[in-house]
């Protein structure tokens, strides 16, 4: 099925691949979904809910439209409003800035340490004031944050923990489930996830009753019963169709964590084989953790990084860049005023982040072509620096 000469290019992702194969189990969920006239909510919904709630060993999983809602709606069940401060990393996706502006609370951005791009925990600690409400660690391309040591910190200070795990279903921290650690756990379901829906979809996990009762009623208008309203809430539902599709794909996950898993072995194998690692940096995983891979990301140092990723452009070798501001310097928050230089980690690793191909079907011919294209890039840089 796929063309494996050396002039073809590697996607940075190929969801074709994924979803090829099982093709006939989505098509008979599909059917189920259209046959079951229940297309919002309903059972398939219900059977996902409990499923992540399971898998995160907490007792509600609550569908909702998108990580980025999923978000919104932890830090309205916390009452985060005027006044509140959350502290999150900067070097993160926009979504998880988004949702406490949305709700007028203060974001207060933390910066990173360069390893494994989490929140600096000195730096964490001595961000927390008197008005800090929230800690919204970040698990960033698969690897869960210093748990330990920030649930610690929140309880010290009497703070919540909401997990940003949109990038991290199946990672774990001690043993621990992503999503399952924190009072409230986001995951998304967008596409380019490890695990993926047909368009948009989002999960929130909770181990509070209180918690997970409120998180269903603000999901759906603050309604119940049906055109009652208790409080204001959004809309923000999980389609039955996105769920079958989510449901077919659950039961095939654990297995495409396995395979991202082993081609990020087979990166660093590869990387330190053809004498790249003096060059660039490869991926760290922390021994606390089991990383499951939404991105292998590399640094590129001494301003090379874009010039790499021309480089393979050329190549129609994929990358990207997981992301290239970050989110203090985005134009929306300069009224934050964050000085510039005051997040040196976080600027300076949105200068040399490149992710590249590392999902599920790939094979080992195309990673073999990835590093080969990055050795004969420096292989090129050396001659013309010699010349
Ligand atoms: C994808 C993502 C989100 C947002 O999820 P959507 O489903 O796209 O709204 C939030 N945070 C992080 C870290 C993400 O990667």
């Amino acid at each position: 099925m796929f063309h494996h000469d050396d002039d073809a290019g590697v996607p940075l992702i190929d969801v074709a691949r994924e979803n090829d194969p099982i093709q006939h189990e989505l098509d008979t969920a599909w059917s189920r979904v259209r046959e079951s006239g229940r297309f919002v909510f309903g059972p398939e919904v219900e059977l996902l809910e409990e499923r992540i709630a399971e898998h995160c060993r907490v007792s509600h999983g609550i569908g909702c439209a998108s990580g980025s809602d999923a978000l919104l709606l932890a830090l309205m069940a916390l009452d985060i409003g005027p006044g509140d401060e959350v502290i999150l990393p900067s070097f993160t996706f926009f979504a998880t800035a988004s949702a406490v502006w949305r709700l007028g609370g203060m974001p207060v951005f933390v910066d990173i340490e360069p390893v494994h791009f989490q929140m600096d925990l000195e730096k964490l600690e001595a961000a927390i004031t008197r008005s800090t409400k929230a800690i919204m660690p970040v698990h960033l391309f698969g690897q869960c944050g210093e748990m330990g040591e920030i649930m610690k910190i929140a309880h010290r200070h009497g703070l919540a923990v909401v997990e940003d795990a949109a990038q991290a279903i199946g990672a774990e921290y001690n043993g621990h489930r992503a999503g399952g650690i924190g009072d409230i756990g986001c995951f998304s379901f967008y596409p380019t996830k490890n695990l993926g829906a047909f368009g948009d979809g989002g999960m929130l996990t909770t181990n509070d009753d209180k918690i997970g009762q409120r998180l269903r009623l603000l999901r759906g208008h603050g309604m119940a019963p049906r055109y009652y309203h208790r409080e204001v809430g959004i809309n923000s539902r999980l389609d039955a169709l996105q769920a079958a599709v989510l449901n077919v794909k659950w039961n095939h996950l654990s297995g495409w964590t396995d395979a991202r898993r082993s081609n990020a072995g087979r990166y660093d194998h590869l990387f330190r084989e053809a004498d790249l690692t003096d060059w660039i940096s490869l991926p760290s995983q922390d021994s606390r953790c089991r990383h499951v891979w939404n991105q292998y990301v590399i640094r590129v140092p001494d301003g090379r990084r874009d010039d790499l990723r021309a480089y393979l452009a050329e190549r129609n070798i994929g990358t990207e860049i997981y992301y290239p501001v970050p989110v203090h310097r985005q134009d929306c928050f300069a009224a934050l005023d964050y000085p510039a230089g005051q997040m040196p980690e976080t600027e300076r690793a949105a200068g040399e982040v490149l992710a590249i191909p590392i999902f599920p079907g790939l094979t080992v011919e195309e990673q073999s072509r990835v590093v080969g294209a990055c050795r004969s890039f420096y292989t090129n840089q050396r001659a013309a620096v010699a010349a």
